[in-house]
C-alpha cells in the first residue's frame, strides 16, 4: 500500500466545493456529546478547508442504525456541537443523499459549512458486498449520489479506514481521483504506523493485551515479523501460559488455541525475538473489584482468575519499555476499568510516557487507559482508529487509504 498520499495541502481548494468524511462516531447520552475526541481531533481539517475559501460538506457514521433511520442515531447533536466549537453556523441536512442535499451542497458559499444526516441510515454504506452484483451495484449508485456533494473528497476517518464502505472508499470511483485527498488526521496516522512498521528506530517494542489472542493473532504474527520484543498481557496471557503447561485456574483462556498459541512461541524463538509473558498475576476469587486477592506466580489454582500482571511483570515489562526506541501498545494488562486490577496497566502507561521513544497506542481500550492516566499528551500518537490501527499492522491494504490519490 502506498502510504504516501496527496493531503489537503497538495491541492487548489479556494471556490471548491469539498466533500469531507469525517469520524463522528462518538458517544452520546440524553442528546449529549460525553466524549468529544473525535469532533476535535478532525478541526485542523475543517478550519483549513474553509480557511482556504472552500465550501465544505460532512459525511459521518455514528452508531450502528443499520440502514435505517433511527432517531437515537442522528448526527444532529454533534453537527450542533462542532458549530460551537467553530463558533459558525453549521447547517444540518436529513438525508446525506438525495436533491435537498445536492442543493444545499451546491447554496453553501466559500467558507460555510454543513453537516448530512448519518450515512448509515442508508444500508448501502456498509452494506457488505462478497461478489454480489445486485449488491456492489447499489453500493456504487448510492456512492455516485454521495459524490454529487463535491468536486474534491477529503477523507479525514481514519477510525473507518479499514473498511470499504460507499462513503470511505467506493465515492472515490465517481470523483477526479487527483481530488481525493487526506486530511491531517488520516496522514498522521499513516505517517506514524507506516514509519513504526517501514522503519522502526529501534529496540521496537510492541505490547499486546486485552481479552483475547483469538483478535490478536494475525497481528502477533505480524509482528514477530518487525519487532525485537513483544509483552503479552491481558486475558491473553493465560491461553500462552496454559500453551506452555501452566495451570491458569478461571482465568480467560482459549482452549482452542492452544496449538496456535504454541506455534506462535515457537515462530517468536525462531526468529530470535524477545516474547515475554507474566512472571506473576494479580489473582480474584471472583471477576469484581470486591473479590479477594493473591498475587502469585504463573501457577493459579482453580476458583481463581488472573485479572491483571502482577507487579514483578509490571517491572520487567516497565524495564523493557525504558529502554525501547519505537513502542506499539494495543490492548490493556488486565481488567483496568476496576481499579484494583489497573495497576499492570497504569505502570506500563507511565513507563511509555517516561521513555523516550515514538509511542504510538491504538485500540479503544489502551486508548482509555492513556486518558484515566493523565499521561496522554506523553505519547506520541494516539490512534484514532484501533480496528485501522491493527489491520494497518497487521500488513493490510486499508480501502480507504488506497482510495486516495497518489503523491
Ligand atoms: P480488547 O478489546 O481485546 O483489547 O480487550 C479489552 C478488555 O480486556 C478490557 O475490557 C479488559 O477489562 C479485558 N481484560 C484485560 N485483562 C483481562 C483479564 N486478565 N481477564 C479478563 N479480561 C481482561
Amino acid at each position: 500500500m502506498n502510504l504516501n498520499k496527496k493531503t489537503v495541502k497538495d491541492i487548489e481548494l479556494a471556490g471548491k466545493r469539498v466533500v469531507m468524511r469525517v469520524d463522528f462516531n462518538v458517544p452520546i447520552k440524553d442528546g449529549r456529546i460525553t466524549d468529544d475526541t473525535r469532533i476535535r481531533a478532525a478541526l485542523p481539517t475543517i478550519k483549513y478547508i474553509l480557511g482556504k475559501g472552500a465550501s465544505l460538506t460532512l459525511l459521518t457514521h455514528l452508531g450502528r442504525p443499520k440502514g435505517e433511520a433511527k432517531p437515537e442515531f442522528t448526527v444532529k447533536p454533534a453537527a450542533d456541537y462542532l458549530a460551537s466549537l467553530l463558533g459558525q453556523d453549521v447547517k444540518f441536512i436529513n438525508d446525506c443523499v438525495g436533491e435537498e442535499a445536492v442543493a444545499a451542497s451546491k447554496a453553501l458559499k466559500p467558507g460555510e459549512i454543513m453537516c448530512c444526516e448519518n450515512t448509515r441510515y442508508h444500508k448501502e454504506e456498509d452494506m457488505k458486498c462478497k461478489g454480489d452484483a445486485d449488491k456492489i451495484a447499489a453500493q456504487k449508485t448510492f456512492a455516485s449520489e454521495l459524490a454529487k456533494l463535491g468536486d474534491v473528497y477529503v477523507n479525514d476517518a481514519f477510525g473507518t479506514a479499514h473498511r470499504a464502505h460507499a462513503s470511505t472508499a467506493v465515492i472515490t470511483e465517481f470523483l477526479d481521483k487527483e481530488n481525493c485527498v487526506a486530511g491531517f488526521l488520516l496522514d498522521k496516522e499513516i505517517q506514524y504506523l507506516g514509519q513504526a512498521v517501514a522503519n522502526p528506530k529501534r529496540p521496537f517494542v510492541a505490547i499486546i493485551g486485552g481479552a483475547k489472542v483469538s483478535g490478536k493473532l494475525e497481528v502477533l504474527t505480524s509482528l514477530i515479523e518487525k519487532v525485537d520484543t513483544i509483552l503479552i498481557g491481558g486475558g491473553m496471557a493465560y491461553t500462552f501460559l496454559k500453551a506452555l503447561g501452566h495451570s491458569v485456574g478461571n482465568s480467560l483462556c482459549e482452549d482452542d488455541l492452544l496449538d496456535v498459541a504454541k506455534e506462535t512461541l515457537a515462530k517468536a524463538k525462531a526468529k530470535g525475538i524477545k516474547f515475554l509473558l507474566p512472571v506473576d498475576n494479580k489473582i480474584a476469587d471472583d471477576f469484581s473489584n470486591d473479590a479477594n486477592t493473591e498475587i502469585v506466580g504463573v501457577e493459579i489454582e482453580d476458583g481463581w482468575m488472573a485479572l491483571d500482571i502482577g507487579p514483578r511483570t509490571a517491572e520487567l515489562y516497565a524495564n523493557e519499555i525504558l529502554g525501547a526506541k519505537t513502542i506499539i501498545w494495543n490492548g490493556p494488562m488486565g481488567c483496568f476499568e476496576m481499579p484494583n486490577f489497573a495497576d499492570g496497566t497504569m505502570i506500563v502507561c507511565s513507563a511509555v510516557a517516561d521513555s523516550d521513544s515514538v509511542s504510538i497506542i491504538g485500540g479503544g481500550d489502551s486508548v482509555a487507559a492513556v486518558n484515566q492516566s493523565g499521561l496522554a499528551d506523553k505519547m506520541s500518537h494516539i490512534s484514532t482508529g484501533g480496528g485501522a490501527s491493527l489491520e494497518f499492522l497487521e500488513g493490510k491494504d486499508l480501502p480507504g487509504v488506497c482510495a486516495l490519490a497518489d503523491r
